[in-house]
């Protein structure tokens, strides 16, 4: 067995072994653990065993990426051979939480690719119970190490909340639900001065980190253990540059 063999199969054996804890943990939470799908590498090597790697790696490898994508030297990626392995599964080496936004596009701008990012979008970034319970597969289910938040500059969901918020209207539709989820993040900076957008963006990524961050029994346990980082991030829509901010 080559130098590579061996490092590639004491990886594979510390995935299977950290799977196992991780439901050993979740069922000592109390929680009935089911097998929740096929992908979930219950059995065999991880897909990408490159993507197995620590919460500060996973953030590493993010301000990498986005370097190669500031600076207009992104990778050059092998979608059609990369369909094969990952039809056997998935072990993304982080989740984003991010806008709807069309401008906005985390597996562009941190220059990754398919079977890399678990991403759930929403527009205005938050953490409702179905974004929550989607980290909860990523990191108990997947393995994924580092969960990022990923607001950014002149978000509309934002500013439509400001804006109905201050003049005391009712968006149509369902748009009021968006504006019932941020205006927790709009009322704690409307006394702040300065910018009152851009303070709203930054309080609703800093709020939405502690909430997936302190999200029990899963996302907490495992933040608790330091298996997991949750950090928070905006996009920079002038110069795709993605600043942490939590
Ligand atoms: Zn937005």
């Amino acid at each position: 067995m080559c130098e590579r063999c061996v490092e590639d199969a004491a990886r594979r054996t510390s995935f299977a072994r950290r799977h196992v804890l991780q439901f050993a943990a979740v069922a000592a939470a109390g929680l009935a653990v089911a097998p929740l799908a096929p992908e979930a590498n219950a059995k065999g090597p991880p897909p990408k065993p490159e993507n197995v790697v620590s919460p500060d790696a996973a953030l590493d490898r993010l301000v990498q990426g986005n370097a190669r994508y500031v600076g207009g030297l992104t990778k050059r990626h092998d979608f059609k051979h990369e369909r094969e392995p990952l039809t056997q599964g998935q072990n993304p080496f982080a989740g984003v939480l991010s806008c709807a936004d069309s401008r906005i596009a985390p597996e562009l701008c941190f220059d990754t690719a398919r079977g890399d990012l678990f991403v759930c979008r929403v527009a205005g970034n938050f953490a409702n119970d179905d974004i929550v319970a989607s980290f909860e597969y990523a990191v108990a289910v997947l393995n994924t190490p580092l969960i990022m938040v990923l607001g950014h500059d002149a978000c509309g969901a934002v500013d439509a909340a400001i804006k109905s918020i201050k003049d005391g209207t009712t968006l149509p539709g369902h748009l009021p639900s968006l504006v019932a989820a941020l205006g927790p993040s709009v009322k704690a900076v409307q006394d702040q001065g300065g910018d009152m957008l851009a303070n709203a963006i930054r309080d609703n990524v800093v709020r939405n980190v502690e909430k997936l961050r302190t999200a029990a029994p899963i996302l907490k346990a495992n933040a608790d253990d330091k298996k997991i980082r949750v950090v928070g991030a905006i996009y920079r829509l002038q110069t795709g540059r993605v600043d942490l901010v939590s």
